[in-house]
């Protein structure tokens, strides 16, 4: 009995705290009262003032005290980063929530993996469980939790542990290569990532696909202070063996290296690197990588090292000539190129005009520029080579079983607002926008569903729809994005600037812009003239415009692409294909091929059955136990928990099935107690009806009860107690 009742008011903890249950001790009604005073409730529907923000704060607060990081909105799980190990993640522990109801045990990530799991063997249907929340907030640490609670829990075989394996492995890898130190996270992951999980009829974990997205590549080339460079760079030089940094060209010390300098922090106390790289070599053969293929990977991580060093002089003419040849000759041999071709062609520039080649030469400037493209392209074409040879090593081999079921985890960037936000924040947030339409979307459609299930009327619940943003974003013609790439695309004297005009032209009218010019007298102040802002559904953002074409471009010259094709390193041969050169058609620009594979992200969420985790950050400065208000408040704002919650509670704070509701008070009710002989549904009519629920407080649906506030439960619950 107090197992059971844990879920609504008595916390297990403090239970444990006062050793109720150990020894058998009936908590009061009093206690259970200040219980729920102590530790808040453990879903936000149950909150009675819940438009209330500050009600919303302090009830996470409470729980954030007593450790309790996970709370519930309905069945979306919002959950805040302790920064300090807790014993909740244990394989005990993971027992517990198996095949259990969502509501006997306390909220928790493995309640919703079960749930999603349970779902998807007992109905079939695809699942997906959305993680969000801004950098630093633990949506990393949530995927990979759920990944080993799955490992643990479904049933296994020598077939599906090397599975297992593989897709618990994959994680250390793509880390390597795709996460880096940031001033918000030691291991921020800076590309978005979905991974689906191929289940077979019995359950088991048989395959595995990854889909990445948009990653961060001008930290190749550099860093803010404070910041490091993507963590394999420095795993290599601190782990490596010597005979294979002697290979590479490598020297131990990341000093040396001009891409590896730039933030000042090469060494970062709770980063262990050299322990690292053993962990990714070890990962890296679990994922079917060949003695022979790491290597080819390696030279490639060496020769982004190597390019950083390449230095340039000016001639008499001011042309750019390389002044470090010891560099293209490690280059050479890393990249597997001619030393010579290579060097030509970063200090050249190749263009075909109508049939005819034209080379000119570069100016310093333009050569630091084709050599760091070059670098960014190297490095984030083999990141998603990468990820394409982990798909092939996780890739469903048993032809024979067929049908298989799928169990999707997004962990992507969350809402991004900076002092200063350019094409990366906006492409982000964009993202998040699509996001919250899907969220809304499904939520909504989802509780529609139940009341018409349950053939309870519908009442309309108002809230904004984002749509009209996300429009202004990617609209043909006449959306940020299509005139972005127009002006891209178009010839002659195409700025920033340009681009900002045009804007400024073709959406000046639409209530979630605005710029400088278009702003009234008060507000103009708080916009720069390279600036516009969006009004997006978490609040404003302002954006400079200085970059966007560049970035949107992502422009490799010609006679580069060229010698990469020509590269005998495998991975690079596969990464730089010949067609590309051939091609009439210009590539799709970074913000068109982000909005395509946005768009087949939707579709692939959309037709599977959603969860949702919200991860929120309680501080700024890592550290356990720091609650930060301001901080957390904005989160929740941008994160629209409380659209979320009153969307949930519009109608029902609660609802239960019947056989649940009358196992549960039945002992309230002379006529239900100890047994009800008849249908749960008229037990659960003659319990309400002997504890006085008035008409407007609940109301009957076909298998469950609907209680429309959560005083009318805490009245019933509290019961108990007497
Ligand atoms: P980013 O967007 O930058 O990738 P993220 O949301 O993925 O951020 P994580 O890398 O998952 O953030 O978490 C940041 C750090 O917070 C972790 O390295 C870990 O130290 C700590 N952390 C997160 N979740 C937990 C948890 N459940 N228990 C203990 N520590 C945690
Ligand atoms: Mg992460």
């Amino acid at each position: 009995r107090e197992e059971q009742r844990e879920h609504i008011s008595v916390p297990l903890l403090l239970k444990q705290i006062q050793g109720a249950g150990a020894n058998g001790i009936r908590l009061t009604m009093e206690s259970a009262l200040t219980a729920r005073d102590r530790v808040g409730v453990q879903d936000f529907v149950l909150l009675e003032n819940f438009t209330s923000e500050a009600a919303f704060i302090e009830n996470l607060r409470k729980r954030f005290k007593e450790n309790l990081i996970y709370t519930y909105i309905g069945s979306v799980l919002v959950s805040v980063n302790p920064y300090k190990e807790l014993e909740i993640y244990s394989k005990q522990n993971m027992e517990r929530y198996r095949g259990v109801s969502f509501y006997e045990v306390s909220p928790h990530l493995y309640a919703i993996a079960d749930n999603s799991y349970r779902s998807l063997r007992t109905e079939r249907k695809d699942q997906c469980i959305l993680i969000s929340g801004e950098s630093g907030a633990g949506k990393t640490e949530a995927t990979k939790k759920i990944l080993q609670y799955y490992a643990v829990t479904c049933p296994a075989s020598q077939q599906v542990e090397t599975v297992k394996d593989r897709l618990l492995q994959s994680n250390p890898v793509l880390e390597a290569f795709g996460n880096a130190k940031t001033l918000r996270n030691d291991n921020s992951s800076r590309f978005g990532k979905y991974m689906d999980v191929q289940f077979d009829y019995r359950g088991a974990p048989v395959g595995g696909h990854i889909l990445n997205y948009l990653l961060e590549k001008s930290r190749v080339v550099h860093q803010n202070h404070g910041e490091r460079n993507f963590h394999i760079f420095y795993q290599l030089l601190e782990g490596g063996e010597e005979d294979l940094l002697r290979r590479l060209g490598l020297e131990k010390n990341p000093q040396q290296y001009h891409y590896l300098v730039k933030g000042h922090c090469a060494r970062v106390s709770s980063i262990n690197d050299k322990n690292d790289w053993k962990i990714v070599r070890r990962a890296l053969s679990v994922i079917s990588f060949k003695d022979n293929e790491v290597e080819d990977l390696l030279s490639i991580v060496a020769s982004v090292l190597h390019l950083g060093n390449v230095q340039f002089a000016a001639d008499e003419q001011g042309n750019a000539q390389v002044t470090t040849e010891n560099q293209i000759k490690y280059l050479a041999r890393l990249l597997a190129v001619e030393g010579s071709v290579l060097r030509d062609a970063l200090i050249h520039k190749k263009i075909i005009a109508k049939g005819e080649e034209l080379i000119s030469p570069l100016n310093l400037e333009q050569a630091a520029y084709a050599r760091d493209a070059l670098a960014k392209a190297i490095y984030g074409r083999t990141f998603s080579w990468l990820v394409n040879k982990v798909n092939k090593s996780l890739a469903y081999e048993f032809p024979g079983w067929r049908s298989t079921t799928v169990l999707g985890l997004l962990d992507i960037y969350g809402f991004e607002v900076f002092q200063h936000n350019s094409f990366e924040q906006f492409c982000i947030n964009y993202c998040n926008e699509k996001l919250q339409q899907l969220f809304i979307e499904l939520t909504l459609k989802s509780e529609q569903e139940e009341y018409e299930a349950e053939g309870i009327a519908w009442e309309p619940v108002q809230y904004f729809n984002n749509k009209i943003i996300c429009d202004l974003v990617e609209e043909k013609f006449k959306g940020i994005i299509s005139i972005l790439d127009e002006e891209c695309l178009r010839p002659g004297d195409a700025t920033d600037t340009t681009f900002l005009e045009k804007l400024e032209e073709t959406v000046k009218n639409h209530p979630h812009f605005l710029t400088h010019k278009l702003a009234d007298q008060k507000t103009r102040k708080s916009l720069g003239r390279e600036e516009f802002r969006l009004l997006h559904y978490a609040g404003e953002v302002t954006y400079s415009v200085a970059g966007f074409l560049d970035k949107n471009n992502d422009l490799l010259f010609r006679n580069l692409k060229e010698t990469m094709c020509n590269s005998e390193n495998p991975i690079i041969n596969q990464c730089f294909d010949r067609t590309e050169l051939t091609d009439k058609k210009r590539p799709e620009t970074a913000a068109t091929q982000f909005k395509n594979s946005l768009s087949k992200l939707m579709e692939i969420l959309m037709s599977k059955e959603p969860s949702y985790i919200r991860c929120i950050k309680p501080n700024d400065a890592k550290q356990a136990d720091r609650f930060d208000e301001v901080l957390i408040r904005h989160q929740v704002k941008y994160l629209g928990l409380m659209e979320n919650l009153r969307v949930r509670r519009a109608g029902f704070a609660y609802r239960r099935k019947y056989e649940v509701f009358l196992q549960r008070y039945k002992s309230l009710c002379p006529e239900t107690w100890p047994t009800w002989d008849g249908r749960p549904h008229d037990g659960v009519a003659v319990l309400v009806k002997h504890l006085g629920y008035k008409q407007e407080e609940y109301k009957m649906g076909r298998t469950k009860i609907f209680i429309r506030f959560p005083k009318t439960l805490f009245a019933t619950e509290d019961a108990l107690e007497v």
